[in-house]
């Protein structure tokens, strides 16, 4: 089944590739030519991954999806949350971001924060969400240099290292993206074997 994932993030492409069994042909927006700059401009995450897969579903007419992702601090009250890529400003930078959260909860007691994903997927025409979480916690100092974004300040639950430090098998399992995404799988099996 040929499915448009509405991103040219090559990280994503990767993750999300690698949870994808053979029945599905994913193709970023670049595989089909595509170089429009969506403007994400909803205030919620939900709102963001909605808004790109009816851009690319109103122009090309094929099934589609598109995810938006944030991080959500606790005690900054969800926070960077949808503003998460754009966090340190105009010339944001992974390293800026993390420095930025950083700063503000420096003196926080509570490190609390969850990864937020929501798939937006639009199926022969009908629009359904998928969300997934990883929830976790700050840590003081960035850790590791594997994934990317604010992977090596986030610790997840039950593991007491970083995303950082994580390889991509294990973040795959555990991670915000992989279960949204595993959500969108088994309803696009379901609609498969009920042919
Ligand atoms: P996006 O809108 O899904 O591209 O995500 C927005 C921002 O959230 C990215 O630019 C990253 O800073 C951050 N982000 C998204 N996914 C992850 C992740 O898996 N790990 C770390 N940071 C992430």
């Amino acid at each position: 089944m040929k499915l448009i994932f509405a991103t040219n993030n090559k990280n994503k492409v990767t993750e999300v590739q690698a949870l994808l069994n053979k029945r599905f042909n994913v193709l970023s927006l670049e595989d089909i030519n595509c170089f429009d700059d969506i403007v994400e401009n909803k205030d919620t995450i939900e709102g963001n991954a909605i808004l790109k897969a009816k851009y690319i579903f109103n122009k090309y007419k094929v099934d589609c999806f598109a995810d938006d992702t944030g991080l959500e601090v606790e005690s900054l009250n969800g926070k960077p949350g949808v503003m998460s890529k754009r966090f340190s400003g105009p010339d944001f930078s992974s390293e800026k971001n993390m420095d930025k959260l950083l700063k503000l909860i420096e003196f926080s007691e509570n490190r609390k924060a969850n990864f937020k994903t929501v798939v937006a997927l639009i199926y022969k025409g009908e629009l359904t969400t998928f969300t997934g979480l990883c929830h976790g916690e700050i840590t003081s100092v960035p850790t590791g240099k594997k994934g990317f974004g604010y992977d090596p300040v986030f610790k997840p639950v039950g593991y007491n290292f970083t995303f950082g430090e994580m390889n991509l098998e294990l973040k795959n399992q555990i991670g915000h993206r992989a279960k949204a995404i595993n959500k969108l799988i088994e309803f696009l099996s379901k609609k498969i074997s009920n042919k």
